[in-house]
This record gives structure tokens, C-alpha cells and sequence, in this order.
């Protein structure tokens, strides 16, 4: 299956990437820890992301596709994977469904762990982490939903979004995701029943 999984900081998305890798047989790329690879092993696309990257800003789109189909064709993708943190705007969604249609593997589902922000205030506040300052957590929210909201909207039109209720226990979470996962699959590709 070819996933891609979106959600707030402080959403619980690192954990339940995990448990959906596992269960799924498929590789998680997150383009964050690919980046962050590339700029140790200082590849072409490492020396080029790093002061983006410094800068908290979005490393070009061509650097960070470039890198994913680039990943999309290794061997352990052979039955799918999992995207976590990319794409991040419209044109590497684009981008993305235009390798996957090569391949002639396109996307199976969007999954987005819908958190409230009190929740996720909460969450992060309770990290500790240099970044998870009140204000700074509220900033990232905030720029979370300014590049992520077009992009539900582009994969809800196609029949692709699955919103999952992100509160509560990391097991009943892993549930929900399961049956949406399950329910789609029962449905059918493009079905109308699985657009919920
Ligand atoms: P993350 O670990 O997802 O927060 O990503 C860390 C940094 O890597 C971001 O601040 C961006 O500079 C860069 N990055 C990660 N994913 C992408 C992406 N899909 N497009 C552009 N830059 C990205």
C-alpha cells in the first residue's frame, strides 16, 4: 500500500508511523530523517538542503522529489510505503502522484490524525523540547495548517482522505487507523463508500 500520513506536530504521528510500518510490511520515509541523512553523509542534495533546512524553511521542491523518487525505486518499496512529511505543498503531491502513476502504483490513502489544539498544546508543552514553546508551538500549528489545508482538500476531492479521531490511547488510535485502512480496502479502489 502507498500511504501517506499527515498531522500536526504533537499528533502522536511518530508513533503510529511505526506501528503502521510494522504492520504493513512497508518502509517509512520521512523526508525529514531523509533529509537530515543527506546532509551528514553531505550528498549533492545534503550540501543543498542544509541552510534551508538551518532555516526552518522548506528545502526546494526539486531538491526534496528528486530524493523521494529516487527512494520510491528501491527494492524495499516494492509493495509500498508510508510518507511521513511529504509532500508539503501542492506541486510534491503533484510530483508524487506523477512517479507513483509511472510506476503504475498510485496512492491507496491519505490518513490525518485530527487532533484538537488544546490536545496538542498539551502534548507538547509536556515534551520539553527547545521548540515547544508555548508561542512557538502555536506558530508551528498555525504553519502546519496554512501548507497542509489545500493539500487535504486536493486528496478529499480524489476520494483519498481518511480523518482519524487522534484522541485517546496510542492503541485505540492504531485501531481506528486499521479500520479505516480495512474499511477502505472492503470498499474497493475509488469507491464511493470509502470517501466516509
Ligand atoms: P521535519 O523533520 O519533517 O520537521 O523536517 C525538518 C526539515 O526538513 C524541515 O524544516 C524542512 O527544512 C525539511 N523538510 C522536511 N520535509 C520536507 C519537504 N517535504 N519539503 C521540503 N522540505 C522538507
Amino acid at each position: 500500500m502507498w500511504i501517506i500520513f499527515m498531522g500536526p506536530p504533537g499528533a502522536g504521528k511518530g508513533t503510529q508511523c511505526e506501528r503502521l510500518t510494522r504492520s504493513l510490511h512497508i518502509p517509512h520515509l520521512s523526508s525529514g530523517d531523509m533529509l537530515r541523512q543527506a546532509v551528514v553523509e553531505q550528498t549533492g542534495a545534503g550540501r543543498l538542503a542544509e541552510p534551508y533546512m538551518a532555516r526552518g524553511d522548506l528545502v526546494p521542491d526539486q531538491v526534496m522529489v528528486k530524493l523521494i523518487a529516487e527512494r520510491i525505486e528501491r527494492r524495499d518499496c516494492a509493495s509500498g510505503a508510508l510518507f511521513d512529511g511529504f509532500p508539503r505543498n501542492r506541486h510534491q503531491a503533484e510530483a508524487l502522484d506523477q512517479a507513483l502513476a509511472a510506476r503504475g502504483t498510485p496512492l491507496d490513502a491519505v490518513l490525518e490524525l485530527d487532533v484538537p489544539d488544546g490536545i496538542v498544546m498539551a502534548r507538547l508543552a509536556g515534551r520539553g523540547r527547545s521548540d515547544d514553546r508555548p508561542e512557538i508551538i502555536a506558530q508551528r500549528l498555525e504553519s502546519y495548517r496554512r501548507q497542509t489545508r489545500p493539500l487535504l482538500e486536493y486528496y478529499r476531492q480524489r476520494g483519498l482522505l481518511e480523518i482519524i479521531d487522534g484522541t485517546g490511547t496510542p492503541d485505540k488510535v492504531f485501531e481506528r487507523i486499521l479500520a479505516a485502512l480495512a474499511a477502505r480496502r472492503r470498499a474497493g479502489p475509488g469507491s464511493e463508500i470509502a470517501r466516509g
